[in-house]
């Protein structure tokens, strides 16, 4: 019951190429926006961050808070109330968040122990033992 994969422009492809040479990962087939949930075919547009992703109704959302408007309901359907097909087509685009996390929190670390930040300060920081973090990271 896998989710058909969504047709693409050609600008698309060449954008997501672009983002899978950044981050230097394969994007899952299906990107969802990492606030509502909802896949880049439900929504006018999808924006691309660090390993998340924001859909233009959601950002709208985010505006109505900023400016301390109401909020109206747009029909949100919590991502785990979502049909199967839904689901599963979500679940590649949460591991490939939680992946890219991953990676990116192992470059932090990396980057502070050349600066020769301490595994006691990583753990501390971490809120787990200088061991964990050096057995997690090293
Ligand atoms: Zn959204």
């Amino acid at each position: 019951m896998a989710a058909a994969k969504p047709k693409r422009t050609p600008e698309e492809i060449k954008a997501r190429r672009k983002l899978e040479r950044a981050i230097r990962r394969k994007l899952p087939d299906a990107l969802h926006c990492s606030f509502c949930g909802k896949s880049q075919v439900e929504v006018e547009k999808l924006i691309a961050g660090p390993f998340v992703f924001i859909c233009n109704e959601c950002v709208a959302m985010c505006n109505d808070v900023i400016a301390a408007r109401p909020i109206p309901d747009n029909g949100y359907t919590k991502p785990l109330e979502r049909p199967t097909e839904q689901l599963l087509s979500l679940m590649g685009s949460v591991n490939y968040a939680a992946d890219a996390s991953r990676d990116f929190l192992q470059q932090v670390v990396d980057t502070l122990r050349s600066r020769e930040v301490s595994w006691a300060d990583i753990g501390q920081t971490l809120g787990v033992s200088r061991q964990s973090a050096w057995e997690r990271f090293s």
